[in-house]
């Protein structure tokens, strides 16, 4: 587990969300964890993909290395730093190789140019900022969310946060990709008060195309979930081209009647949006869909949806809705 300066646990966090509504019921503190072991290729949110702190480059802040250039000081490797100006242009850091992922370049930065993704914060810290909203969740049924990036890669500080909000009286949501060794996902269950988890593809061939992985391991947790009297919400980004098939939607509506049964509360299929692409570009890092990735236009990407919502609920009896803006049942 990551420790701070005194040794204290630490999770290491991207972003804190207040009044989120869409993960999970009511108003939610939203806590997003650094660090997957997939790497989907619709990922929106490629500043949680690696598990270490991170520079992001905002070029159009930076001051001018002439008239500034203090990050280029406070590097400790010199001449063989990777921080590079083109005809005064600051470009995209790339964290690997000779750069000691130190960060003193984002601290001396006075235009935040240069900025850090990742802060290490202790479960006292965070149950400070989730306690602030109490009267929220009292009176919407909320709580708190963790998210990622991949919560279970934290999973030793996550069950101590979820603890701590079991003491507090504070509802509990997890959302995960659950590729992770059962016995930490059975940890983290115990304080966990409802799940949201997603399927992408029943093909373990295609999923593996799709994400990095297999989905044998992701299957075999959600059955587990199951045995363990969790409640679900399941979900399936639907992304044109990728994983947006009948015989793919209708596989995992099976597999959610036949093998999951009552525990799914929700089965969402959501629609694909082109988003995060600036954070790839401030990473130095290419969009893997392709740049030139365009999905359908809205009315056609919906009629799809709710096609396929039809055939999960009348043909599976599986409670589909078309996205997550539909209220959870309690
Ligand atoms: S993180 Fe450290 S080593 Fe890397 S570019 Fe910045 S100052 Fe240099
Ligand atoms: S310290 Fe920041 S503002 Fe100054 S030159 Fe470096 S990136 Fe630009």
């Amino acid at each position: 587990m990551i420790t701070n300066g005194a040794g204290q646990p630490c999770g290491l966090v991207t972003n804190i969300q207040k009044y989120t509504i869409h993960d999970g019921p009511g108003i939610r503190t939203e806590i997003f964890f650094k660090g997957c072991p997939m790497h989907c290729l619709w990922c929106s949110n490629p500043e949680t993909l690696s598990p270490r702190q991170q520079l992001g480059v905002y070029p159009k802040k930076c001051l001018g290395v002439e008239k500034c250039g203090y990050c280029l000081k406070a590097c400790p490797l010199g001449a063989e730093t990777p921080i590079r100006f083109e005809e005064g242009q600051l470009q995209p850091v790339v964290m690997t190789g000779a750069c000691r992922d130190c960060l003193a370049c984002a601290d001396a930065c006075p235009a935040k140019a240069l900025m850090v993704w990742g802060k290490k914060m202790t479960v006292d810290e965070l149950m400070k900022v989730i306690v602030e909203d109490r009267s929220f969740y009292a009176r919407t049924g909320g709580g708190v969310t963790l998210n990622g990036g991949e919560v279970m890669l934290q999973w030793e500080f996550a069950e101590l946060l979820l603890q701590a909000c079991r003491q507090a009286h504070i509802h509990t949501c997890v959302e995960s990709a659950l590729y992770c060794p059962p016995e930490h996902l059975e940890r983290v269950l115990k304080y966990t008060d409802l799940l949201i988890t997603d399927i992408k593809h029943m093909d373990t061939d295609v999923h593996k195309a799709l994400t990095g992985v297999g989905n044998e391991r992701i299957l075999d947790n959600i059955r587990l979930a199951a045995r363990m009297g969790m409640r679900m919400v399941v979900r399936t980004p639907v992304v044109p081209d990728r994983n947006n098939s009948e015989e793919n939607i209708r596989a995992i509506a099976a597999f959610l009647r036949d093998e999951v049964g009552g525990a799914v509360i929700q089965y969402q299929l959501l629609p694909y949006r082109k988003m995060g692409t600036e954070k790839y570009e401030t990473l130095g890092m290419p969009y893997p869909l392709g740049e030139d990735y365009k999905p359908p236009e809205r009315a056609e990407w919906e009629a799809r949806l709710l096609e396929l919502k039809r055939i999960v609920r009348e043909e599976y009896g599986v409670p589909a809705e078309a996205g997550s803006s539909q209220k959870l049942p309690v």
